[in-house]
């Protein structure tokens, strides 16, 4: 079993992770409806390139092209039964690209949501959903990833499917969900569930957090909900920070990202000093951004947990939800006032 990133964790006091998959993808010439994870087998040499770009910009750890690559979302595009081929490929590229990076990176095997919704609200099965993650999880494993990176999902239900099915890769799993409804997940949990929520899985991740979602001040709070209730509950987990470039805005017909690298430099402290220890860029990111967070992180030291007012002023508007998480009050209602453009943007949502 690799033990690459646990061995990273040990010597270093923050880890940075890569940025945007599909941004890139897209600026390659990817095509809105495309499947990204074909491109593993169809242009081999642009999935190196991109990986290779953020490793140049000073990623630690690089995700696979494989968001999409369970039977369930692979079957939009009648390319279910290419699991194995497409996981395996991506994998071996990455493998391939962090072997000859001259330093450790490691090769993180991205597995998004399946597009199905859990019983008992919708109709996959726990069993199910197991099974897609576990066959993924394998063709990962074969191709070479040292950890399996579970990320933006919504659910309590797909998060333990999931797990479970990475799980039976016997790799390390890692495991971050998608903030974007007034401080919750779409299917309304909130960062302090995250905390208690890990803590049952099984097996047990090796860090846990949050990406993608509504802007980098929504993930901040986040981090700082999170290391609150793991106060409270004298769990010490690893955190992951992975937030979107900014907020998306239609430009020309084309969906833009207003951070900055300044911005994600910012962010990318801030989210250090919350207690985040393994950070990096979600939708909208570029090396470009990546490069500048690196430097910001390599000159800083670890501050106090950052104030409300210290997160929007340098970041943003944070949504009324995770204000009020942060002054304690736990019992707002998911969609209650706050962010009146989080649903929109959360249906709007790109993938990494
Ligand atoms: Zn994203």
């Amino acid at each position: 079993m690799s033990d690459l990133l646990q061995t990273l964790l040990d010597t270093r006091s923050w880890l940075l992770a890569d940025g945007a998959t599909g941004t890139n993808l897209f600026a390659m010439g990817l095509q809105t409806g495309d499947a990204p994870e074909l491109w593993n087998v169809d242009f081999p040499e642009r999935i190196a390139r991109h990986y290779q770009s953020f490793i140049e910009a000073g990623s630690d750890i690089i995700l696979t092209n494989t968001f999409g690559g369970s039977s369930y979302r692979l079957k939009l595009h009648n390319a279910q039964d290419r699991v194995g081929e497409l996981n395996r490929a991506a994998a071996r590229i990455a493998r391939e690209q962090s072997d000859g990076a001259g330093r450790p990176v490691v090769v993180a095997g991205s597995m998004g949501p399946t597009g199905e919704i859990l019983e008992p609200t919708g109709t996959l099965t726990q069993q199910e959903a197991r099974v897609a993650f576990a066959e993924q999880a394998m063709a990962l494993k074969e191709g070479g990833v040292d950890v399996l990176w579970i990320e933006t999902l919504s659910s309590t239900e797909e998060v333990v499917a999931a797990v479970a099915g990475a799980g039976e890769a016997g790799l390390p799993v890692v495991v971050t969900l998608s903030i974007d409804t007034n401080g919750r997940t779409m299917m309304g949990v909130t960062p302090s569930e995250i905390i208690a929520l890990q803590a049952e899985l099984s097996p047990a991740p090796i860090a846990c957090g949050a990406n993608c979602g509504v802007g980098a001040a929504e993930v901040a709070a986040a981090v700082v909900n999170m290391m609150n209730a793991a106060d409270q509950t004298g769990i010490r987990p690893i955190i992951v920070a992975k937030a979107n470039c900014g907020i998306p805005e239609y430009k020309d017909g084309h969906i833009v990202y207003t951070g900055t690298p300044e911005l994600m430099a910012e962010y990318a402290t801030l989210v250090h000093d919350a207690g985040a220890t393994i950070i990096g860029g979600c939708c909208g990111t570029t090396p470009d951004h990546i490069r500048r967070m690196r430097e910001a992180l390599e000159q800083h030291e670890r501050g106090v947990t950052p104030q409300v007012d210290v997160i929007v002023q340098k970041l943003g508007e944070i949504s009324t939800g995770a204000q009020a998480q942060l002054r304690g009050e736990m019992s707002v209602q998911a969609g209650a006032a706050g962010h009146a453009s989080s649903r929109r943007q959360s249906r709007r949502r790109r993938r990494g």
